[in-house]
């Protein structure tokens, strides 16, 4: 049976009390209407082309609550999902990254796969069908390929790799691309290797960045606890430069900022750093929960705002945060950063996380000409200001969001 049988011959028109077309914008009695995928009008139900738009096609009412764009995790590793709650996490940093790599070296390339497919599984169940995902060993490309998820799957390159890394695009939404895992464990020439090849194919470049106090004496200095780590795996360090600089400023000076990297952590940036990152336009990811249990501390959120920085948010891995959930970011955020508004929360993990991973212009949004990719969720609210309130404080149950 040819594809297009299978297609509704008309339009669809979903109808709700409330539509959030994005965070700034919610629509009382609202519709979006979409055809083949895409939006084809979004607007206040009974007032101006909300008739004409839907006239000849099928109308949906979903009921009293909210219709909103699907979530945005920009930085995961559903590849590490099987190592949650394993992990050494009491006895600092570096001892918890030779935990992560003695239990990913002990478990099975199936048992990765598996609890990676139930990570993307339980992703799409909370609403959250964007990712910016990472991959080190390669083996959750085929579950990204094959599951309903958008996004990018990043392919992360650590040390000096010689392989030639390849990067695609799946489709007008899916993307294979590549990341540097970070400035203290990739060789400042693979790096620059892999960014000139992202660069090419206008697709975007990860990197974890400015992450642990570890990395910020290594890259100043060449010294510290993450020198004898590498030392003590054999890895060579003793052609890299160290020029006190900060992760970021090393970064600037490779020549990796730029406005389709995506930069990742980012807690121990200062203003200049910030000011840096600004100046180059540079997309920036936060994972508070993550950061909170492995550093104790967060990045500095309002000066970034404040600096015109637009960041989005990632749940990093299980690894890091057994508790990998987008809503929960959300709310640990704005317990974290009372003085934030919910919009720009809420903007975190919608439209500022699409924009970061290079899909501003189809997801993140219900806008004429975007991904019909929704979610219809029953809260009940009354006001603007509360329908917000609850996104970012409280997490919905999964069982009652509907995916449209
Ligand atoms: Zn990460």
């Amino acid at each position: 049976m040819p594809g297009n049988m299978l297609r509704p011959m008309k339009p669809v028109t979903h109808r709700a009390a409330w539509v959030m077309a994005d965070p700034w914008t919610l629509i009382p009695n609202g519709y979006v209407t979409a055809d083949v995928g895409r939006i084809l009008a979004v607007g206040c139900w009974g007032q101006g082309r909300a008739a004409a738009d839907t006239d000849s096609g099928h109308i949906i009412d979903h009921g009293p609550g909210l219709l909103m764009p699907c979530l945005v995790n920009a930085h995961s590793h559903m590849e590490l999902c099987a190592l949650g709650g394993k992990t050494v996490s009491n006895r600092g940093f570096i001892a918890w990254v030779e935990s992560v790599i003695a239990l990913k070296a002990d478990i099975a390339d199936t048992d990765l796969i598996k609890a990676a497919r139930e990570g993307y599984g339980r992703s799409l169940t909370e609403g959250v069908r964007v990712l910016g995902d990472i991959s080190t060993s390669g083996i959750t490309e085929s579950v990204f390929h094959e599951l309903p998820v958008l996004g990018v799957l990043f392919r992360e390159y650590l040390g000096s790799a010689s392989e030639d890394p390849l990067c695609r695009r799946i489709g007008p939404a899916k993307t294979i691309s590549l990341a540097g895992h970070a400035p203290h464990t990739t060789a400042p020439d693979l790096l620059v290797r892999l960014k000139n090849i992202t660069r090419r194919q206008g697709l975007p470049f990860a990197i974890h960045l400015a992450e642990s106090a570890a990395e910020m004496e290594f890259i100043a200095v060449g010294a510290g606890p993450w020198a004898d780590l590498l030392r003590a795996r054999e890895i060579d360090f003793s052609t890299w430069r160290f020029l006190r600089q900060s992760p970021v400023a090393y970064a600037d000076t490779l020549g990796l900022l730029d406005d389709a990297t995506l930069a990742v952590h980012l807690v121990y940036a200062d203003k200049n750093d910030i000011g840096l990152l600004a100046d180059r336009h540079v997309k920036v990811c936060l994972c508070p929960q993550s950061n909170m249990s492995l550093h104790g501390r967060l990045p500095d959120l309002p000066a970034m705002l404040n600096a015109g920085i637009k960041p989005c948010l990632g749940t990093d891995s299980p690894a890091s945060n057994p508790d990998a959930s987008i809503w929960a970011e959300m709310a640990f955020l704005v317990k974290s950063f009372p003085g934030i508004a919910s919009s720009e929360v809420l903007a975190m993990a919608t439209c500022n996380g699409a924009a970061a991973l290079g899909l501003g212009d189809l997801l993140g949004r219900l806008k004429p000409g975007f991904m019909a990719d929704l979610i219809y969720l029953p809260i009940h609210a009354t006001t603007p200001q509360t329908i917000m309130e609850s996104l970012v404080h409280d997490r919905p149950d999964p069982d009652l969001i509907s995916h449209i």
